[in-house]
């Protein structure tokens, strides 16, 4: 055991430098839920399929096709029904918006739209 030991002090550690050096995920990883307003035509499929009841969807001009999109990350469990269910292909989950722990009650719910307070995108989360 010794031995072990001691050969173990001179070899580099398997374990991951996580969060310091983060891998590239796996493309299919269901992480946080994006919702694209253009495509959305506010049929509410993806509230009546959701098992968790994570989605809201708030009218704001329906002839003009504008909601706000309600998305409770504490509730959700990534489960992808609602990307499913869409026909539009309105719904994606993020493989790199997936580091969502917060002390803070209020990041987990995003409000998506033109009113929102959410991001859309990868690319508008990172700004
Ligand atoms: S991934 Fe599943 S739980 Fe989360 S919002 Fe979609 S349907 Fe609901
Ligand atoms: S199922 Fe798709 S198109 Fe219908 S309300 Fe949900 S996001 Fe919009």
């Amino acid at each position: 055991m010794l031995n072990d030991v001691f050969v173990s002090l001179f070899k580099r550690p398997f374990t991951e430098r996580y969060p310091y050096a983060v891998k590239p995920a796996p493309d299919r990883l269901r992480g946080k839920l994006l919702w694209d307003e253009s495509k959305c035509d506010g049929c509410k499929l993806c509230v009546r399929d959701c098992p968790a009841k994570a989605i809201e969807i708030e009218v704001v001009d329906r002839a003009a096709k504008k909601y706000l999109y309600h998305y409770r990350i504490d509730r959700c469990i990534y489960c992808a029904q609602c990307v499913e269910s869409c026909k539009e292909g309105a719904l994606t989950m993020s493989n790199t918006l997936y580091h969502l722990a917060s002390a803070d009650k209020a990041a987990f719910t995003e409000i998506y739209g033109a009113k929102g307070t959410g991001a859309c995108s990868e690319e508008a989360a990172e700004k």
